[in-house]
C-alpha cells in the first residue's frame, strides 16, 4: 500500500497554512493523517499555528531550509519513520519558495506517491508578486505546475480572474476542504502540458528571528510592522505585549494581530531579500527604541 501525499505549495503568505486550519477545524475524521509543514526560519511558526489547531493529528515541522532544495534529507527521514506509523495520508506545506514540479519528485520515495500539488494564489497579491522583477517567474512556475489552483482572499478582491488550464477552486469553500481531504489521486486539468522541471534557482531570502527585548504595545507593534512591510516579504511570530500574548502575522499591507492563548513568546520571524539587509536593520533599531 503505498501513501498519498497531497502537497500545499504557492507563495510566501499566499493562506497555505490558513488553509490547512480550515481543514483541521472540520468534523472529518483526520486520525490517520500526518501533517509536514515546511518553513525555512528556524522557528516554525507556520508548524506552531497548525499544531495549536489539530486536536490530536500528528504534525511535523521541517525547519531550516526549503524541503525541495536544500533540506531534502530531512524529508526523506520524515517519511521513512511515517512509513512505519499507522499513517494513510500525508499532507505537506511546502515552503513558500517551493517547486511544485522538484517536490512532487521527491514524493516517489519507496511506500509513498505524490497525491496532487494544490497551489495557493492569493488575489489580493498575485499579479504584483508576478510582475516582481525577483520572484515573478518563481510564482508563475508554482501556478503552471499546480494540479489544483485554491484562490485565497478572493473576498478582498471579488474581481480577480486568473487564466489557466488547472481546476480553480475558492478557498473559502467546503469543495476545497473536501478535495484536499481525499484520498484519490487528481489529474491535472491538462495533461499534454507537462511542466518541466526549472533550472532556474528559487529566490534566496534571508530569515530572522527578533526576540523583543521589552514588551510592546500592540498599536506600536501594528505601526512598526507596517513601516518594516516595505523591506521585508514576510513576518511572523509569537510576541508579548502589553494587551497579552500575540500571534502576528503579516504580508505586505496586511497585518494580523490576534491572542495566541496556550503559547510561548517566540520572537518574530522575519524573511527578506538579502540586499535588504541594511534596510531591515534600520527598521529594526527604530522598533527597539520605541
Ligand atoms: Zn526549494
Amino acid at each position: 500500500m503505498s501513501i498519498p501525499i497531497t502537497l500545499v505549495a504557492g507563495y510566501l503568505g499566499a493562506g497555505k497554512t490558513t488553509l490547512i486550519n480550515r481543514l483541521l477545524h472540520t468534523k472529518i475524521d483526520l486520525s490517520n493523517l500526518a501533517i509536514l509543514v515546511n518553513d525555512f526560519g528556524d522557528i516554525n511558526i507556520d508548524a506552531k499555528m497548525i499544531r495549536a489547531a489539530s486536536a490530536d493529528g500528528q504534525v511535523i515541522g521541517l525547519n531550516n531550509g526549503c524541503v525541495c532544495c536544500t533540506i531534502q534529507d530531512d524529508f526523506s527521514q520524515s517519511l521513512e519513520r511515517l512509513g512505519h506509523e499507522a499513517i494513510e495520508h500525508i499532507l505537506m506545506e511546502a515552503s513558500g519558495v517551493a517547486s511544485p514540479a522538484k517536490l512532487k519528485a521527491q514524493c516517489h520515495y519507496p511506500g509513498f506517491h505524490p497525491r496532487a500539488c494544490f497551489v495557493v494564489i492569493d488575489a489580493v497579491n498575485h499579479v504584483q508578486n508576478c510582475n516582481d522583477k525577483y520572484i515573478g517567474y518563481l510564482v508563475k512556475d508554482q501556478m503552471e505546475q499546480a494540479d489544483v489552483l485554491v484562490i485565497s482572499k478572493r473576498d478582498m478582491n471579488p474581481d480577480f480572474i486568473l487564466t489557466s488550464k488547472a481546476t480553480q477552486v475558492n478557498a473559502q469553500t467546503d469543495e476545497i476542504i473536501t478535495l484536499l481531504s481525499s484520498k484519490s489521486s487528481i489529474a491535472h486539468a491538462d495533461a499534454s502540458t507537462q511542466p518541466t522541471l526549472a533550472k532556474r534557482n528559487p529566490p534566496q531570502f534571508t530569515t530572522r528571528t527578533v526576540a523583543l527585548s521589552k514588551t510592546i504595545n500592540r498599536q506600536v507593534l501594528y505601526q512598526a510592522l507596517l513601516e518594516l512591510a516595505s523591506v521585508i516579504e514576510r513576518a511572523k511570530g509569537v510576541l508579548e505585549t502589553s494587551q497579552g500574548l500575540v500571534w502576528v502575522q503579516q504580508v505586505g499591507a496586511s497585518i494580523n494581530i490576534t491572542a495566541a492563548h496556550d503559547q510561548t513568546a517566540t520572537g518574530l520571524v522575519l524573511i527578506y531579500q538579502p540586499d535588504r539587509a541594511a534596510a531591515v536593520e534600520q527598521q529594526l533599531l527604530r522598533l527597539e527604541a520605541l
